[in-house]
């Protein structure tokens, strides 16, 4: 039979997210509910539940859970947005975002990794996740503008393209520096007014494209 660990998931949620601050209830039961063990490669299934990224090929990465939560958390979802995630990689962080709220774009620029990602977010029964292949650092403009947007690899600034595609009132995070030196920054729009917070220091794999890191 297949282990769907609910164990090493309840764990995780209470250890390493709720123990650490993350109190949004909806935020947690969007863990509790996503198998992050499908999202990984097969010879690290047993690690899925544990505090850390893990390879995904591609020499790319899926998340520390508590980033992933924290991240998610910041944009204050209701259950209405439409959202931009860049950097699909496995699908874990749209599933995420495809339980709380309803429209979800995620752009990737490996074909593979957009492709087996739209195979597991099909097999866990996801339908509001559109996924598009391409050049995120320059977001996703047919669709825009957008309430949220979160950004899974960092570039050297906030992408220009990305402030223009947000919605009046919206909120974007996303890692910013060079290898090794990140930050992780919120922006809010209001009007034509931007503002920016810095967060944690953070460790994400490179935003490649057009704004990326060259
Ligand atoms: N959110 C992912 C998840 O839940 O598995 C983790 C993403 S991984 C840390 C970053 C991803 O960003 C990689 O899959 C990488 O290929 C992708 N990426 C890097 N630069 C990109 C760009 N300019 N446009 C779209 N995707 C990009």
């Amino acid at each position: 039979m297949e282990q769907n660990f609910v164990t090493e998931r309840r764990l995780m949620v209470e250890r390493q997210l709720r123990g650490r601050g993350i109190s949004d209830r909806r935020v947690l039961d969007a863990f509790e509910a996503v198998p992050r063990h499908l999202f990984v490669p097969e010879e690290y299934r047993h690690l899925a539940y544990e505090d850390g990224p893990l390879p995904i090929g591609f020499g790319q990465t899926i998340s520390q859970p508590f980033i992933v939560a924290y991240m998610t958390q910041l944009l204050d979802l209701t259950g209405k947005e439409r959202v931009l995630e860049v950097g699909t990689g496995s699908g874990y962080q749209a599933a995420i975002l495809s339980a709380l709220t309803a429209e979800v774009h995620t752009i990737e620029l490996i074909p593979a990794l957009a492709e087996r990602a739209r195979a597991t977010l099909a097999q866990i029964g996801v339908t509001n996740v559109s996924i598009h292949i391409g050049d995120g650092s320059l977001g996703w403009e047919a669709a825009a503008p957008y309430d949220a947007i979160l950004v899974t690899a960092a570039g050297p600034r906030v992408p220009p393209p990305l402030l223009k595609q947000l919605a009046d009132g919206g909120r974007m995070v996303l890692p910013v520096g060079e290898r090794g030196a990140q930050v992780l920054e919120l922006w809010r729009r209001e009007g034509e007014q931007f503002s920016q917070e810095t967060l944690l220091p953070v460790a994400f794999v490179p935003l490649r494209g057009k704004e990326g890191l060259k």
